[in-house]
């Protein structure tokens, strides 16, 4: 066998490829991971929002195009890690509802091919391998689950934990954002997080964000039978004659074109990376794209309906980590409207610098400096819906070509209302309900939303599900018309739920590792053996 050879390839480094790398590497067969990107260089810019949010020195420097022809610049990032690197961090298991069919004021959102019991034992698995920090029993709509969180909830600052109060008071229950940084509270000196204010967005100089560079790749990469090759871009897979079998992955490397293969290959690329890899490798078995004998491939696009609002108060928010407080009491809907409406929580707290880039309509009395001081930033999402007219193609010159046209936005426009509400009924010592100056959106987003280039949330463009006719993947994550080909990014969402999706695919990574264990003949108790002689 060829030393180009290998028993897995892995493309994409991010929450699902190097979540699913961490997993198999201890199983000792000879893994590939392939990434286009290189490590996040360690630099104080990594911490700088001029640099980072007005200059956007990390993002992708790459263009795609909107579905009249228009460029637009991708808030993606490649790099070791994938968006990991600079997510914020918000880890949250899907509602167990969200796994089957629910009605939404503008249309249905589909049932997955697996239950929310499926996969709670890896998100149990994701939650200690990520080191989330939360407190069961506080969210309302919490699914269950078997176990604790392994760590305690990061606390809110004073000025959260008021309007935790405020909101509390008023009947909602808001509760703390589960999230993955390593932070130790009860001993702070030894902690590696240092609860800084340049998280979200940002990557971590000091390694302590739980990423899967820093948890999953650096890891994998230990094991003598993993090998990780950056600056590798994929370009095509090559199937066989009879087309149910990839045979090559062909990769743009330092200058020239190399090409490996493997007994099974998964796709890891970020949703619509993936779906433009599958595209970009049609041949005469599979004429609309790899795997795509359903037309779905690159369908479906949802990323969901965010938006940033700020509220000004008269009382200053001093607050450093400001990601802790989150509210679902309007997930599923309220008494005056009977459909899902979404999830609110926070950004990292805005600074005057990165409200430059997207200032905001100025409240009276004050300047963009005084209403960053002064600001909540509040982090709005509502469920998109999977329209197969919303999509990923590969227009003029190769480039990546994504179509969409927002839907469901009554659930967004409710929600907003409803902290509106919310934020009225505030009622400071000081200054009473007059504290609450109004709600502010940052204008960077037309219409207060976050616009087409924003696709942090990208899900849903080569769905799993059981009929091959309507899916791309079967339940296990493999493509229905190829037999080593496997995809565990989140382009398999079905649909898009309300929470961030980092966990759910980080948990399904494990799910379909222990399924390629089992494909692979490897055993639980040889893997357990391997992992314990790799630290010896
Ligand atoms: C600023 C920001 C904040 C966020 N905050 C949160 C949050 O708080 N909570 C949450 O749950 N989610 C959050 N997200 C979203 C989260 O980061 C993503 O959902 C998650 O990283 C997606 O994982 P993935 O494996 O699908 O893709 P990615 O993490 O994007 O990984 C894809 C990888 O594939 C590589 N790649 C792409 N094409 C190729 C190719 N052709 N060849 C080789 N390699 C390739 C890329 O370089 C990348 O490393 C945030 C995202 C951003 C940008
Ligand atoms: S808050 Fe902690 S994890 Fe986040 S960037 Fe700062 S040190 Fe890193």
């Amino acid at each position: 066998m060829s030393d180009n050879h290998y028993d897995v390839i892995i493309i994409g480094t991010g929450a699902g490829g190097g979540t699913l790398a961490y997993h198999l590497a201890p199983s000792g067969k000879r893994i590939l991971i392939l990434e286009r990107g290189d490590y996040v260089p360690r630099e104080k810019a990594n911490w700088d929002p001029q640099v980072v949010n007005v200059d956007a020195h990390y993002n992708a420097k790459e263009s795609w195009l909107d579905k009249d022809g228009k460029e637009l610049h991708p808030h993606t990032n490649y790099y070791v890690g994938g968006n990991t690197k600079f997510y914020g961090a918000a880890l949250f298991r899907l509602r167990k509802e969200d796994f089957g069919e629910l009605r939404h004021h503008g249309g249905i959102s589909p049932a997955w091919p697996i239950s929310y019991d499926d996969l709670e034992p890896y998100y149990t698995q994701a939650e200690n391998l990520y080191q989330v920090h939360g407190n069961r029993g506080e969210d309302p709509t919490e699914p269950p689950a078997n176990s604790p969180y392994p760590w305690p909830a990061v606390s809110h600052e004073p000025r959260i934990q008021q309007l935790s109060d405020d909101f509390a008071r008023s009947g909602l229950k808001p509760f703390h954002v589960p999230v993955g940084v390593m932070l130790d509270e009860k001993n702070p000196h030894k902690s590696r997080c240092i609860r800084c204010n340049t998280c979200d967005g940002f990557a971590c100089l000091v390694g302590a964000k739980s990423d899967a560079q820093v948890v999953c790749i650096d890891e994998a990469i230990k094991h003598s039978n993993v090998t990780l090759l950056t600056n590798s871009l994929v370009k095509r897979l090559e199937t066989d004659s009879s087309g149910r079998s990839v045979k090559s992955v062909v990769v743009e490397r330092s200058g020239g074109v190399e090409s490996y293969s493997a007994d099974v290959v998964i796709v890891s690329s970020g949703a619509i990376n993936s779906a433009a890899l599958l595209l970009r490798s049609a041949n005469d078995r599979h004429p609309r794209g790899l795997a795509n004998s359903s037309d779905v491939v690159g369908r479906h696009y949802m990323g969901h309906t965010n938006s940033v609002m700020m509220a000004i108060s008269k009382c200053p928010n001093p607050t450093i980590f400001q990601k802790t407080l989150g509210v679902n009491d309007y997930y599923f809907g309220s008494e005056d409207f009977k459909y899902p409406m979404g999830h609110i929580s926070f950004v990292g707290k805005l600074d005057a610098i990165t409200l430059k880039a997207g200032a905001p309509a100025i409240a009276p009395n004050f300047t963009l400096e005084l209403m960053a001081k002064h600001s909540l930033d509040f982090w709005l999402t509502s469920e998109d819906l999977p329209d197969p007219n919303n999509r990923v193609t590969i227009g003029r010159n190769g480039k990546i070509v994504l179509t969409y046209t927002p839907n469901n936005l009554e659930a967004h426009q409710r929600l907003q209302g409803k902290l509106k509400q919310a934020m009225k009924q505030t009622n400071c010592t000081m200054h009473g309900h007059e504290c609450h100056q109004g709600l502010f959106g940052r204008h960077l987003y037309v219409g207060q939303q976050i616009p087409l280039a924003g696709v942090a949330h990208q899900n849903g463009t080569i769905r799993f599900g059981h009929d091959p006719k309507t899916s791309v993947l079967d339940p296990n994550c493999k493509a229905h018309d190829v037999d080593n080909l496997y995809v565990v990014d989140g382009s398999f969402f079905p649909s898009s739920a309300a929470v961030n999706p980092a966990l759910t695919i980080m948990a399904n990574a494990l799910r379909v590792g222990d399924h390629l264990m089992k494909r692979l003949g490897v055993f639980q108790a040889e893997r357990t053996a391997q992992a314990v002689m790799a630290q010896v």
